[in-house]
C-alpha cells in the first residue's frame, strides 16, 4: 500500500501507535475495526490503531490487544484506511423532502462515497421550516444524516414571489423573521445563491438588513455567489459581496463551489484566495467548498439566458421567448453568455423533463448542427418548446482547480445533483485523481477537508473526527481500489472501493454492500441565540 499511496507516503513513515492514556474507554464494543490505517479527521498523520463502536458512539481509539477489549464483531481492516465518515457542504440531495421516494432517502450514492452527513439547503433554497423538514426527514427516514441551513432564496419567494423588485421595509421585516425563525429551529447557517433569479434581484444591503435575522445566532453565510465568471460584477467583485455580506451580519461567509466559471476569468483561482487570505487577516473567518470536476452542473436557462428575462417566473420567460422583439433582445446576450462559458461544444445536455430525451447525451453543438439552426436560437427553441433542460457546462481550468485545492481553507463538497457524476461520484474521485495518481493535496489533508474541518466550520457536534465519545460516523476504504465509476453520460454508477460505512454505529455499507439501512438523523445547532 505505501507504493499506491504515493502522497500519504510521509504519513506512512510517521506511523506510531495512539498514545496509552487516552481518555474513558469502553473494555467492550460491538464493533471492532481493528488494524486499519487511520486519518482521524484532524489534519494529523495517519496512526495505526483499532476502532471500537458500541450503540451510536466510538468508544476506543487504541491498541485493542493491549487493553483486551472485548468486541461482538471484528471487522480486519488491514491495508485500509479509517477516517471519519465525510460531511458534504454543498448538497441537493434530500431537497424537496418530505416528498422523496424512500429511495431517494436512502442516500446510497452518497454512502458510497463515504459521505455520512450532508447539507439540506445550498444555493438559497433551505428552508425555514427547519425544525419540520428535520422531524419528517427523521420520521420517513434517511440514509445518511442531515443538517441544515434556512434559506434566502426560500424566504424572498415566499414574501416576494418572483418579483425582480426591491424588497420594501416591511418585506425585509417579513424575510428577516422567518431567517430567525430557521435559525432558532436549528439551522446552522443561512444559504443563499444570489446567481439566480429571483435571488439575484436582490441588492447586497437588502441580503444584509435580511440575514441580520441570523446574527443572534451566527453560523455560516454559505453563498453561491453572484457572478463566478464575468456576468454581472464579475468573479472577484462577486467574492467581495459574499464575503462583505458575511462579514456584516456577523456570519463566517463560505464560498460554496469555488470556481473560476469561463475563458474571462481562466487564471483567477490565486487572485480569488489572495481576496480571501486579506479577509482572514482582518478578522473576518471567510472559506470555501469544491467540487473536483472541470464542468459544472446547471440549466440552459440559467446558464445562457439574462436574468431580467426571468421576472416574474418561468410564464413571463416562456411570453419573451415567444414575442419577437423581445426574442431579438435575448440572442445577442445569449451568444455572449455562450462565449463566456467557452462555446456550444462545452454544453452537454444532461436532463429535463420527457420530451428532453431525445437530446440528452449531445451538446448543444451537435443539437443545433442537426437542427441548421444557431447554437443560441437553438437553445431558445428548446427552452420554448422541451422546458429547461440540465446541462453539465465545461467551463473550468485544471489548474484553477488544482489551485483551491490545495489552499487550507477549502473544503470537499459535491454539489450532488442529478445529470452530473458528481452526485455519485466526487469524493472518491478526488482521492483516486488528486491523492493517489497525482500528488496534489495529502491523503490527512484530504480526509480533514472533507470531515473535521466542515464541522468545526458549521458547529456540527461530535462528528467529524474519529474520537472517544463522537458519533459513530466511521468509514472504511481500499486505497487500492477506490475510485468514481459514474461519467456524465451515465452519471448514476456507484462509486467503488469503500469497504464499510458506518452511520450513527449502524451498518450502512458492509463490505462493499448497501444495506439500505435508514441510520441517518437530522442534526440540529443546539444553541440559541448569542
Ligand atoms: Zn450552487
Amino acid at each position: 500500500m505505501v507504493k499506491r499511496v504515493r502522497a500519504a507516503a510521509a504519513a506512512l513513515v510517521l506511523l506510531s501507535p495512539v498514545p496509552a492514556a487516552a481518555a474513558v474507554r469502553a473494555d467492550s464494543v460491538d464493533i471492532l475495526v481493528r488494524g486499519g490505517t487511520v486519518y482521524d479527521g484532524s489534519g494529523g498523520p495517519a496512526l495505526h490503531a483499532d476502532i471500537g463502536i458500541r450503540g451510536d458512539r466510538i468508544v476506543f481509539v487504541g491498541d485493542a490487544a493491549t487493553a483486551a477489549l472485548k468486541a461482538g464483531k471484528t471487522i480486519d481492516a488491514t491495508g485500509l484506511i479509517v477516517s471519519p465518515g465525510f460531511i458534504d457542504p454543498h448538497t441537493h440531495s434530500f431537497e424537496g423532502l418530505p416528498n422523496l421516494s424512500e429511495e431517494r432517502r436512502k442516500n446510497v450514492g452518497a454512502l458510497m462515497q463515504g459521505v455520512t452527513t450532508v447539507v439540506t439547503g445550498a444555493d438559497g433554497r433551505g428552508p425555514f421550516d427547519v425544525a419540520g423538514v428535520l422531524g419528517e426527514a427523521e420520521r420517513l427516514g434517511i440514509g445518511t444524516n442531515t443538517y441544515a441551513l434556512t434559506g434566502f432564496g426560500t424566504v424572498r419567494v415566499k414574501v416576494m414571489g418572483n418579483s425582480s423588485a426591491a424588497a420594501t421595509p416591511a418585506e425585509i421585516d417579513s424575510m428577516r423573521a422567518l431567517i430567525t425563525k430557521g435559525m432558532g429551529e436549528g439551522a446552522f447557517g443561512v444559504g443563499a445563491g444570489l446567481f439566480y433569479a429571483p435571488q439575484s434581484y436582490a441588492t447586497t444591503e437588502e441580503v444584509i438588513a435580511v440575514l441580520k435575522g441570523a446574527t443572534p445566532y451566527g453560523g455560516v453565510y454559505d453563498s453561491h455567489h453572484r457572478d463566478e465568471s464575468s456576468y454581472t460584477i464579475g468573479l472577484l467583485n462577486s467574492v467581495r459581496e459574499a464575503m462583505r455580506i458575511g462579514r456584516e451580519t456577523g456570519l463566517t461567509t463560505n464560498i460554496g463551489h469555488v470556481k473560476a466559471l469561463g475563458v474571462d476569468v481562466w487564471g483567477y483561482a490565486d487572485s480569488v484566495l489572495a481576496l480571501m487570505r486579506a479577509e482572514r487577516a482582518a478578522g473576518h473567518m471567510v472559506v470555501a467548498d469544491q467540487y473536483p470536476w472541470t464542468a459544472s452542473g446547471t440549466s440552459l436557462v440559467a446558464s445562457l439566458v439574462p436574468r431580467w428575462a426571468e421576472s416574474g417566473g418561468r410564464d413571463s420567460l416562456r411570453l419573451r421567448i415567444a414575442d419577437s422583439v423581445t426574442r431579438e433582445k435575448l440572442l445577442p446576450e445569449m451568444r455572449e453568455n455562450l462565449r463566456r462559458r467557452g462555446g456550444d461544444s462545452t454544453l452537454l445536455l444532461t436532463g429535463g423533463p420527457p420530451a428532453a430525451k431525445p437530446y440528452i447525451g449531445r451538446t448543444l453543438k451537435q443539437v443545433a448542427a442537426e437542427k441548421g439552426t444557431g447554437a443560441v436560437e437553438t437553445a431558445l427553441d428548446l427552452i420554448g418548446t422541451v422546458g429547461d433542460m440540465g446541462v453539465a457546462s465545461f467551463n473550468m481550468t485544471e489548474r484553477d482547480i488544482e489551485t483551491f485545492m490545495k489552499d487550507p481553507y477549502v473544503m470537499t463538497s459535491s454539489d450532488g445533483s442529478a445529470g452530473h457524476p458528481r452526485l455519485y461520484g466526487t469524493f472518491p474521485r478526488k482521492i483516486r485523481r488528486y491523492v493517489l495518481d497525482k500528488p496534489v493535496i495529502t491523503m490527512e489533508r484530504m480526509v480533514r477537508a472533507s470531515s473535521g474541518q466542515v464541522a468545526e466550520v458549521y458547529g456540527i457536534p461530535d462528528r467529524g473526527a474519529l474520537k472517544e465519545g463522537y458519533f459513530a460516523d466511521v468509514i472504511v476504504f481500499d486505497p487500492k481500489t477506490i475510485r468514481d465509476v459514474a461519467t456524465y453520460v451515465e452519471p448514476e454508477k456507484l462509486s467503488v472501493g469503500m469497504r464499510w460505512v458506518f452511520v450513527n454505529g449502524r451498518v450502512a455499507v458492509a463490505d462493499g454492500v448497501p444495506t439500505g439501512v435508514l441510520a441517518g438523523k437530522g442534526i440540529r445547532r443546539a444553541v440559541g441565540p448569542r
